[in-house]
């Protein structure tokens, strides 16, 4: 079985369609970026594939290692191993970092039937994460996301995604109004934990991160659905030639 297979998945927010017989499948072990003009439904697609509420699926399915993720609760879904980074990360006052991450990680633990981790265990992985993102540990005191920078919430994110250990990572337009500095922290990241057994879904608007996450192969997204699917050169085409030609193949 695929990673994740969707087929012909259709799914409307407000009465309205947006999702129009989207075919994907990822497999283990590859990276997929999807690039597309703003509007197409991008984000729409990660949204209905995590579950959030007001978008619903009203024809065709997406399966996780087989499983139908619309028969999942959200939660359910991140302890099969779905993650999803967003473009605006969420201010939690008054929790530390810390203690949403390892409370993050033990729940989808008890879910998945395993023990929760030691302190030590806990601390040592937290502290291998941080340093190949570069961050500075003292951190994780601070609330999360609260008065961090652009880059900050980067390296913290992508530090939750390196703990979590997840199956497949969707990352969507994580990249966006980012600096050069934080791009490299959300490469390495994802570079760290590209792996056999593990699938990337790269959501982006602009070719640069691709600079640094070489992808397996590219999907150009328009209106709702996928209208081309090429190697990594795909990329670069789209950089020269921008997205109009797929906006009126769409229309
Ligand atoms: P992208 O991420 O590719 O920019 P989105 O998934 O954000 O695209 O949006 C796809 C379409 O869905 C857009 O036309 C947008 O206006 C519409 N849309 C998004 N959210 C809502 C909503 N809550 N109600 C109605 N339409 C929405
Ligand atoms: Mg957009
Ligand atoms: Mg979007």
């Amino acid at each position: 079985t695929a990673l994740l297979e969707i087929k012909d998945l259709r799914a409307e927010i407000s009465g309205k369609q947006i999702l129009n017989g989207y075919d994907l499948v990822v497999n283990a072990g590859e990276i997929h970026a999807i690039m597309g003009p703003n509007g197409s439904g991008k984000s729409t697609l990660s949204y209905v594939l995590s579950g959030r509420p007001g978008y619903e699926i009203t024809g065709g399915q997406a399966l996780l290692n087989g499983a139908d993720l619309s028969e999942m609760t959200v939660d359910e879904r991140a302890a099969a191993g779905l993650f999803l980074a967003f473009q605006y990360p969420l201010e939690v006052p008054g929790v530390p970092t810390m203690t949403f991450l390892r409370a993050a990680l033990n729940s989808q633990r008890k879910k998945r039937g395993e023990e929760e981790l030691s302190s030590p265990e806990l601390l040592k992985r937290i502290r291998e994460a941080a340093k190949v993102l570069g961050m500075d540990p003292e951190m994780l005191r601070r609330a999360v996301n609260v008065g961090f920078s652009g880059g900050e919430k980067k390296r913290a994110e992508t530090l939750q995604m390196m703990l979590l250990e997840p199956k497949l990572c969707i990352l969507d337009e994580t990249d966006s109004g980012l600096d050069i500095d934080a791009l490299k922290v959300v490469a390495s990241g994802v570079n760290q934990m590209r792996s056999k057994d593990r699938g990337m879904i790269v959501i982006t608007h602009y070719q640069r991160l691709l600079d640094y996450i070489t992808p397996d192969v590219v999907h150009v997204q328009s209106a709702g659905r996928i209208v081309r699917t090429g190697g990594k050169e795909l990329a670069l085409e789209l950089e020269a030639t921008g997205y109009a030609q797929y906006q009126s193949e769409a229309a």
